[in-house]
């Protein structure tokens, strides 16, 4: 086989058939993939189905805390779990540029089967694809996530109501930060890692809580785009205490040197949850007992008037505005 991907990977012959022998149904080879079969069964669980589909174009392929293979599988599993889902199957569709390194698509497989494994998620089916160099950009990601969710947990921004508080499970922005670090055209190297991780240890601490109203990951356009999100749906506001919101000092520093509001930056392993005020300290109790929750924190209201409102650390008065640039194109 050659070292780099050749129009021939992706024609249906051999070079095809070795490929995707030698790099994913190798890789996934837990997950039991039938490279043969045409479609994959899958065993039904408990409750209600839910399906997800995700792409992934990040940009690099690798950053600190994560690269695009481990990403697909998180960022696809974390849709089902904020939705109270169990994740339990994926496909995986692989769009490769001609000329690709294949130990490098190797090494990214080769992860996203690890993040499969430590999430008990089995890949059942999937499609390679070669485009011809140029047009593409190395490998691009695609998924589609299968969960089930019990029928008692129903969670929905319907269940939304003024005085509700607002809780996220981690420091803000962690990814956006990392992954605009590794592309170093700003020159800059920290030691910032991305928060990418499944988040079904956080939602399934909490998704039978009564008084849980509704979750979401914060991801492309991070915490204020949720908030945003939030008071569209529902036509109530949002208040935001910004001291009460945690946030890394080397992401607040990178922010503040390059310009950017960590409050936007994506995430890839938090959740933001709204309760009711009774649920509101259990919440974060549960949360906190979590590793990835340590620094679960309650962060505002739900309030009767239509805006999203920030109560600076000054004591001032700042209106969120609705995220209109593309602050950090791929970013996931
Ligand atoms: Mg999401």
């Amino acid at each position: 086989m050659s070292d780099h991907i050749t129009l021939a990977h992706g024609n249906g012959g051999r070079f095809m058939r070795e490929l995707i022998e030698d790099i994913f149904a190798r890789a996934l080879a837990e997950s039991r993939i039938d490279t043969s079969a045409d479609a994959a069964a899958i065993e039904w669980h408990e409750g209600i189905a839910m399906i997800t589909s995700d792409s992934f174009t990040v940009k690099p392929l690798q950053f600190p805390g994560g690269d695009i293979g481990s990403l697909a599988v998180h960022g696809t599993i974390n849709d089902l779990a904020v939705s109270g889902a169990t994740p339990h199957y994926l496909t995986l569709n692989a769009i490769i540029e001609e000329g690709f390194a294949i130990e490098q698509l190797r090494t990214l497989i080769a992860s996203l089967a690890q993040a499969a494994h430590k999430c008990a998620v089995r890949i059942v089916a999937g499609d390679t694809k070669v485009v011809s160099r140029g047009e593409g950009s190395g490998l691009y990601l695609a998924t589609t996530g299968v969960g089930f969710r019990p029928a008692s947990v129903d969670l929905g921004m319907r269940h939304i109501t003024a005085g509700d508080q607002i809780i996220v499970s981690g420091p803000a922005g962690d990814h956006g930060t990392a992954v605009m670090l590794a592309r170093e055209q700003f020159g800059l190297r920290g030691d910032l890692q991305s928060d990418a991780a499944s988040v079904v240890p956080l939602t399934h601490a909490v998704r039978e809580l009564s008084g849980l109203r509704f979750m979401r990951d914060p991801t492309r356009g991070g915490v204020a785009t949720v908030m945003h999100e939030i008071a569209r749906a529902t036509g109530f506001g949002v208040r935001l205490h910004e001291t009460a919101i945690p946030v890394r000092d080397s992401v607040r520093t990178v922010c503040e040197m390059l310009g950017y509001d960590p409050l936007y930056l994506a995430c890839e392993g938090r959740v933001v949850a709204v309760a009711a005020p009774h649920a509101a300290d259990e919440l974060l109790k549960r949360w906190r007992s979590v590793a990835d929750g340590k620094e679960a924190a309650l962060i505002g209201t739900i309030t009767d008037h239509s805006a999203v409102v920030l109560e600076t650390a000054l004591g001032g008065e700042r209106l969120l505005q609705e995220l209109e640039d593309d602050p950090l194109p791929r970013i996931c």
